[in-house]
């Protein structure tokens, strides 16, 4: 079999520890044990110009809050970027991006490497999308206070898509958002009933013919 390619996801953020905690359990920490993914967080403080690593300040223009400076999240990518010939995407967190998808997982998981940005505060100099991210993703419509749960989602669905990432018990087959736009048929298991909840009787039919059929008729299509 040939040799599967490590897939490195870089996270640059103010807040490293939210990162490695997530992505070192379950899935995600077995597939770093099996070097098929590698996750790092960054202090993007480390690439700060000023000796109290001070990475936002005022908008101009006036306005309430504060926005991450551009300077550090350039040097930050320059610095992790992988080796020239590799596939590397710079993906921006943002509130206002293009919704993230089950394709964008399917199509991000081919790159060698993807580089994280968080932003915090009101948000990140506009020079940082315009000139430093290949895109910006948000995950719904809703503002969360940083772009670290968002990287960790996207690093979460992008990685089940790796070869060798899911054992043969988490198969990608029959799973909801397929290239077809089926969400997954209902599933059950023991016991048959609980309460007065039971499960259909044509799943206990043994009749696997039927039982393609129900779960065909049951998978509805997300558009
Ligand atoms: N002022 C910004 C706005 O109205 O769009 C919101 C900034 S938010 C408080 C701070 C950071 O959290 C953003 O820069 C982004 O990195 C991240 N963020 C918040 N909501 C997000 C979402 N739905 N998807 C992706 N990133 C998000």
């Amino acid at each position: 079999m040939p040799k599967q390619k490590l897939r490195r996801y870089d996270v640059l953020t103010i807040f490293p520890d939210m990162i490695s905690g997530y992505a070192s359990e379950s899935i995600l920490g077995r597939a770093q044990e099996k070097k098929r993914i590698d996750v790092r967080a960054h202090d993007l403080r480390d690439w700060a110009e000023d000796k109290h690593r001070r990475v936002d300040d005022t908008p101009y223009g006036g306005g309430p809050g504060m926005v991450m400076k551009v300077d550090m999240f350039e040097r930050g990518v320059r610095n992790v970027r992988g080796k020239k010939g590799e596939k590397v995407r710079v993906i921006l967190t943002s509130a206002s991006g293009k919704t993230f998808t089950q394709q964008d997982a399917r199509r991000l998981a081919k790159y060698d490497q993807l580089i994280f940005l968080c932003g915090r505060y009101e948000g990140v100099d506009a020079r940082v999308e315009d000139h430093v991210a290949d895109e910006a993703f948000s995950i719904g419509n809703y503002v969360l206070t940083g772009g670290e749960l968002p990287a960790l989602v996207m690093i979460d669905a992008v990685a089940r898509h790796v070869p060798g990432v899911l054992g043969a018990k988490e198969s990608l087959a029959e799973e909801s958002h397929t290239e077809e736009g089926m969400l997954e048929y209902p599933q059950y298991t023991k016991p048959p009933v609980y309460k007065k909840w039971s499960v259909p009787d044509v799943l206990m039919s043994g009749d696997h013919k039927k039982i393609e059929a129900w779960r065909k008729e049951q998978a509805r299509h997300t558009e």
